[in-house]
């Protein structure tokens, strides 16, 4: 027996209808949004990822999937999903189309993290990527599209803490106070956050050892030091989000685990779900698209961890919608191939109806029937035949009525509408 890798998860049958409700309310937001899908590899060069995650963050450091193929390519299995977003609208001229060029994407993740609740090495990812666009409008609208799928999904609006963590400019400025701060309190990091005080500062604030946490708690704050243009897109960002009516907390030690952010950062914070609380986390990446290659471009999005949205959900008891059941099962006596073609006839006018083909008993065809959930059940047996007519029984209240078997697809497609 072969056991499934630790920090991955199956997706199994009595469960899937869940994440295909989820699927399908992003589906619905998407269309409201006006975002567009995007589906890029799985795996990409590794260098895509060294450039466009950063080489300072954990994730590329400690947590990349990385090898080699059989042509002697270092590939990595995708850790985030905004990089292979920002190669494609590079690689593909996606500037050409009217901007704001707004899409989604659905995607499996993967990094070598330690597994805990909600913290896996394999998960899923719906993220949004709007480029072209640098208004505080823009911000607004990408955490208005997380938050009406919360809302959607029935997850009582989770906190919106926010940031900004400037631009290369005012940054410069920041990372000297940091590195002075956190210079004299040396001695109390954890050794990686030794390394990061050489190569980023910034880093520091995103350690999750408790120790260096407290001692970030007390570091200089970065709305101090953010320039002009940055501190007036900041303004406007709360500003709306006033106007908008959406409560928000600004948390000036918000800083995300990836290099390329710029101006707004924010996170959708939940209790409850065990490890860890952030189900979203997003911002602007303005110097992203020109760092990669492209033409200089701004751009914003978030990533929203699914299996930490399924926890969430369960956690506030919300619903899944209706478990899948067939509208109608054909249980027969001694006439399993007509209920077999019964069935296949009445799929195809588009009747989700379901029969027995393991020769069960009667007995064992109703158990099952009442196992799978159907709404209504037959008998077709010699007699149903012959008559060319059947009982259809309602499972809710046992009420019968007799429908012509010609007419059992119709009978079926009236109820539904
Ligand atoms: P964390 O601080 O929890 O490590 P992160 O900052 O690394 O999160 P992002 O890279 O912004 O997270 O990813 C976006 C979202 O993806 C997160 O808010 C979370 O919901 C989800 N996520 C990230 N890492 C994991 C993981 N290892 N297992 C499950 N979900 C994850
Ligand atoms: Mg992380």
């Amino acid at each position: 027996m072969i056991n499934i890798m630790k920090g991955t998860k199956d997706l199994l049958p009595q469960e899937s209808y869940k994440w295909d409700f989820i699927e399908r309310e992003i589906k619905e937001v998407a269309r409201l949004f006006n975002l567009h899908k995007i589906s890029t590899p799985t795996f990409e060069h590794t260098e895509l990822f060294l450039r466009g995650v950063g080489d300072t963050t954990d994730i590329v450091n400690k947590e990349m999937y990385t090898f080699e193929d059989k042509g002697g390519r270092s590939v990595t299995l995708k850790p985030e999903g905004t990089a292979g977003v920002v190669r494609s609208y590079i690689e593909n001229g996606l500037s050409q189309l009217p901007q704001p060029l707004k899409m989604y994407y659905e995607t499996p993740v993967f990094r070598y993290e330690r597994p805990q609740a909600g913290r896996l090495r394999e998960h899923h990812q719906f993220g949004v990527e709007i480029y072209g666009a640098d208004t505080p409008q823009q911000d607004v609208e990408v955490m208005m599209i997380a938050r009406t799928l919360f809302h959607r999904l029935g997850v009582p609006a989770p906190e919106l803490h926010i940031n900004s963590i400037g631009c290369p400019t005012c940054r410069k400025a920041y990372n000297e106070a940091l590195k002075a701060y956190f210079a004299a309190k040396q001695e109390e990091l954890c050794p990686t956050c030794r390394e990061r005080l050489e190569k980023n500062a910034l880093r520091i604030l995103d350690c999750k050892e408790e120790k260096c946490a407290a001692i970030a708690a007390g570091a200089p704050s970065v709305l101090d030091y953010l320039c002009e243009d940055c501190s007036k897109h900041h303004e406007g960002v709360k500003d709306l989000l006033e106007k908008a009516g959406i409560p928000y907390k600004v948390d000036d030690k918000i800083v995300r685990g990836l290099d390329y952010y710029t101006k707004t950062v924010f996170e959708f914070v939940v209790e409850n779900i065990g490890a860890k609380s952030t189900v979203c986390g997003g911002g602007r990446y303005n110097n992203l698209v020109e760092q990669m290659g492209g033409k200089p471009c701004p751009a914003v999005g978030f990533g929203m961890g699914i299996e930490r949205l399924v926890l969430t959900m369960q956690s506030v008891g919300a619903s899944f919608g209706e478990v899948p059941s067939p509208d109608l099962f054909i249980a027969n006596i001694g006439a399993a191939d007509a209920a077999f073609l019964l069935t296949m006839q009445l799929r195809e006018h588009g009747v989700n109806a379901e029969c027995d083909t393991m020769a069960r008993s009667l007995k064992a065809q109703m158990k099952l029937s009442d196992k799978l959930g159907a709404k209504y059940t037959v008998v077709l047996g010699e007699t149903e035949i012959k008559d060319g007519s059947v009982k259809v029984k309602k499972m809710a209240d046992g009420t019968e009525e007799t429908v012509k078997i010609n007419d059992l697809a119709k009978y079926f497609i009236e109820k539904k509408d």
